[in-house]
């Protein structure tokens, strides 16, 4: 039984991750500060640990584990990392854990690391014409990143390929877009645009207004997480360390994207645009490299995870 190891797997991506390992037969070990929110955690054993600490993450990176995926971070939407609150914390935190487990990793002999990078580490000159956003894998530099979160991304990707190119450890790095779906956080102000526009039309009487950031004609692709997953799993299996875009290639402007929440809700309900954190103006995925590594790429239309979305934040004890 191959034996694989999670952290960040009481997260959302981690969350889903660890189900889909299970039913592929793995034994897993997921790790992270809390428990999965939303649903019990399928893992064979979940612990409890501050993956900052070292003592923590050589207890947890043991042995030589067939495969690690590394997913924790502090992260969140547009209201966590645009604001600059939490710049400090952000690269602090997520960039020693990463150097905790890169090590550790190497130390214990772990034969693959899956490493969860995202499209906000591309230049934000890239990204200023909404209808036209360039996010190809080479664009990354000179590197312009309009976020720390961003930055803290790009130098973790260097991270794990010096990792590779020095240790010769094998190592697989995709660039996260937009990921959303089902016991994802949708309150608190962690969470992303889609899960957030759920919310706020799902709490809205009918005839009302819902309040979107921005004018609206930002744009960006959101990728459902079965897809994320699907992507995840192809990308162990192939000799190639990337970094790789995982995204949807079907871009949307944001007021777009609420109106097909709306669309799906059945609500008459209108749209008030808002002074609030935006990032980029445009951004969208560019697959022709996991097209052509993988000869895989997403292609579940965006309403369709968008319903399953809305229905379950819909289905929320504590909405209405
Ligand atoms: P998430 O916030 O739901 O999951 C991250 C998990 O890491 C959380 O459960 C958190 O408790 C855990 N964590 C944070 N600090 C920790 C620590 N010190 N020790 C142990 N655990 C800690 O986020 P997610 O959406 O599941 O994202 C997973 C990964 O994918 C992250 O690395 C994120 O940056 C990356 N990513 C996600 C998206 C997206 O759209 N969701 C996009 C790009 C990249």
């Amino acid at each position: 039984m191959k034996k694989a190891l999670v952290t960040g797997a009481g997260g959302f991506i981690g969350s889903h991750l660890v189900k889909r390992l299970k039913k592929e037969g793995y034994w897993v070990r997921g790790v992270d500060l809390k428990y999965p929110e939303f649903s019990k955690t399928q893992a064979d054993d979940f612990v409890i640990g501050d993956l900052r600490e070292q003592q923590v993450v050589r207890k947890i990176a043991d042995s030589p584990f067939d495969e690690v995926y590394q997913l924790a971070a502090d992260m969140g939407g547009a209201g966590y990392i645009f604001t600059g609150e939490h710049d400090a914390d952000v690269m602090h935190n997520s960039a020693t854990i990463n150097l905790n487990m890169l090590e550790q990793c190497r130390l214990a002999k772990v034969k693959k690391i899956f490493y969860s990078s995202s499209a906000c580490m591309y230049p934000a000159y890239n990204q200023e014409d909404p209808a036209n956003p360039k996010c190809a894998e080479d664009s990354a530099y000179p590197a312009a990143p309009d976020s720390e979160y961003g930055w803290e991304k790009l130098f973790s990707e260097r991270l794990y390929l010096a990792y590779n190119r020095n240790y010769g450890m094998k190592v697989h790095i995709a660039r996260f877009h937009n990921i959303f779906g089902p016991e994802g956080t949708w309150r608190g102000g962690k969470e992303k645009a889609p899960a957030a526009i759920c919310r706020k039309v799902a709490e809205a009487k009918d005839g009302g207004k819902i309040e979107i950031w921005g004018d609206g004609k930002q744009t960006r692709s959101f990728l459902y997480i079965d897809e994320c997953l699907e992507g995840v799993r192809r990308l162990m299996a192939f000799d190639f360390s990337g970094p790789v875009n995982i995204g949807s290639e079907e871009m949307v402007t944001i007021n777009g994207l609420a109106k097909m929440i709306i669309d799906i809700s059945g609500k008459g309900l209108s749209i008030k645009n808002i002074t609030g954190p935006t990032g980029v103006r445009g951004r969208n995925s560019d697959n022709r490299l996991l097209r052509q590594k993988l000869g895989w790429a997403p292609s579940l239309k965006l309403k369709d995870g968008l319903t399953i979305t809305y229905k379950w934040i819909e289905s929320q004890n504590n909405i209405l």
